[in-house]
């Protein structure tokens, strides 16, 4: 089935590694045009760059700090001098380290809640006009299974994605039959460059881990990608909105 995703121009928070690398392939891969954003080194932010236009699609490569509000408005001006109206916008960057309850400072607390949240209302805020005004648009937010579980340690973190859920929901509601939608995907523990090797944690953290998962193993980018994918696309993706998604393998089962 066609994905409708030819030639549409879809910008992708935090793309350079990661899911957000994934989604941003997976796009290009169904014809969209792909702007890659993040805030790693200029190698990691190259390979994604070339990963992305091998896979089929007309890349840009707009590297900076997406909580900084003046860098968000040159991102999306270049975009669209560059390539066109946006009509795909993942707001991906995200993260947060296990910081205990006790310890968080308002520093921790406001900059996880201002990465994970903040930035994800102004890039909305800036690119649903457009949106509104051509009739269509998609915005996904990738929150997280802490959003709806909660999560140890994880209290910033986790109060940041549950409010990107309420966000989604909420805008949902706002904008429902405006041909935009939006929706939020809650991954559960994604296999990542990043994610913790046995180098860093011990065996039996990782078989503990694995035991919270019914399906016994992390997710793959892939997995995320794909539902990204679904939602984008068009007619397939024209009825779900204020919907968050849960790959997760059964972790959480809303
Ligand atoms: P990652 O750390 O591998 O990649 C994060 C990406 O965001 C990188 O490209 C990085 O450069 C970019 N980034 C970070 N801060 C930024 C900023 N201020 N401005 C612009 N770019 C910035 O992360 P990941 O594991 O791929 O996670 C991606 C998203 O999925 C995050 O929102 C994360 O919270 C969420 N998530 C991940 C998992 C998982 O298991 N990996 C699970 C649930 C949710």
């Amino acid at each position: 089935m066609s994905t409708g995703l030819t030639g549409k121009v879809a910008v992708v928070t935090g793309s350079t590694r990661g899911i957000g690398r994934g989604i941003a392939v997976a796009l290009a891969r169904e014809g969209a045009k792909v702007v890659i954003n993040g805030l790693d080194d200029e190698i990691e932010a190259a390979s994604a760059y070339r990963e992305v236009t091998e896979s089929g699609g007309m890349a840009l490569l707009y590297p900076g700090d997406i909580t900084d509000e003046r860098f968000v408005q040159g991102l999306v001006d270049e975009t669209e001098q560059e390539l066109g109206p946006i009509d795909i916008w993942v707001n991906n960057a995200g993260g947060g380290k296990n910081i205990p309850f006790l310890d968080l400072d308002d520093e921790r607390w406001h900059s996880t809640i201002d990465l994970n949240l903040h930035s994800a209302f102004r890039c909305i805020r800036r690119v649903i006009p457009g949106m509104l005004e051509r009739g269509f648009g998609r915005i996904i937010n990738i929150a997280s299974q802490l959003g709806v579980k909660g999560g140890y340690e994880q209290a910033h973190y986790a109060t940041a994605k549950a409010g990107l859920i309420g966000l989604t929901r909420s805008l949902a509601l706002e904008f429902a039959g405006s041909g935009v939608t939006i929706n939020a995907i809650a991954p559960g523990r994604i296999q990542t460059e990043k994610t913790p090797g046995t180098a860093r944690v011990s065996q039996a953290w990782l078989e503990r881990k694995l035991r919270e998962i019914p399906m016994g193993r992390f997710g793959k980018v892939e997995e995320v990608s794909a539902t990204a994918v679904l939602i984008a696309s068009t007619p397939g993706g024209d009825f779900y909105t204020g919907q968050t998604f849960h790959p997760n393998g059964g972790e959480v089962m809303p």
